[in-house]
């Protein structure tokens, strides 16, 4: 086990190299976004999630992970991370965390975002399944803000559980973290949603990471489905999980997998984004 890691910092040209296929990856999610409704299986979202990244010349880099055949993961009210497409039909009330990646001439993005359904019969599974979704949602833009000022890599963690911890009574998942992300979609170092002790990666400019807070309403233990992918909740409480792919470089820091670098998300933590030069 080095201390140092040379490996894991990219040059200001492999970092040019990740904005497409980081704006691709925002696309195909937006594109899930606007056809989620009751009724729509977790198939069909698949579907027009692939249809966007192969029309804008990328692969669906899930499909690249041996074993796994799909574009999307979609994990519905308590699944956490790696569910899998199929028959399952969305309902008023369900929240659904979609994570979807394209690959672009050999560089990755990967992104997830959750949704809640509204279901104006059940207003308070709604609210709350809101107040979840918002919550892990701002936990990523905390941990992402905390990159910009960063030395080292685990203030990353430290930041998502400081602020998730101030919203009351919430779960962070272990068993699942943020990575390095470039030619694979999946590279050193990891990056803990919660603090961790030991030494960490500096923070400077080169290093790529996928920042993915997974929180829940109840426990932090999970299982692994039937289907050997899909992970979900011991006690079946509900699960959020949010993720950006993030650049650090010479000026500043860059939200690969948002189309505005992640301007609207960082500037109430007071972080402007810098695009890559
Ligand atoms: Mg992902
Ligand atoms: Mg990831």
């Amino acid at each position: 086990m080095g201390l140092r890691r040379p490996g894991i910092y990219k040059s200001r040209d492999e970092m040019r190299s990740m904005v497409r296929p980081g704006l691709l990856t925002a696309e195909s999610l937006d594109a899930v976004a606007a056809a989620i409704r009751p009724g729509v299986t977790t198939r069909e979202l698949d579907a027009i999630a692939e249809a966007v990244i192969r029309a804008g010349g990328g692969v669906p880099n899930f499909m690249l992970v041996p074993g796994y055949r799909h574009t999307i993961c979609a994990s519905v009210n308590d699944e956490v991370v790696h569910g899998m497409p199929g028959d399952r039909v969305l309902r008023a009330g369900d929240m659904v965390s979609i994570d979807s990646g394209a690959e672009v001439v050999g560089w990755n993005g990967d992104s997830a975002r959750t949704f809640v359904i509204d279901d104006p019969s059940r207003p308070d599974v709604v609210a709350s399944r809101r107040r979840l979704n918002d919550v892990t949602e701002q936990a990523l833009w905390h941990g992402i803000a905390a990159l910009a000022t960063a030395r080292r890599l685990d203030e990353v963690g430290g930041a998502i559980e400081d602020h998730v911890e101030s919203q009351g009574r919430f779960g962070i998942i272990e068993d699942y973290t943020g990575h390095g992300i470039g030619r694979s979609m999946h590279e050193d170092p990891p990056v803990f949603n919660y603090r961790v002790s030991g030494r960490s990666p500096s923070v400077k400019p080169g290093l790529v990471v996928a920042i993915e807070p997974m929180i829940t309403s109840g426990t932090i233990d999970t299982v692994t489905g039937a289907d050997e992918w899909t992970v979900s909740t011991v006690d079946a409480s509900d699960a959020a999980h949010w993720e950006h792919s993030i650049a650090v470089h010479d000026d500043g820091i860059w939200v690969l997998t948002a189309a505005d670098g992640g301007a609207a998300g960082l500037a109430p933590l007071g972080i402007r984004p810098v695009p890559i030069a």
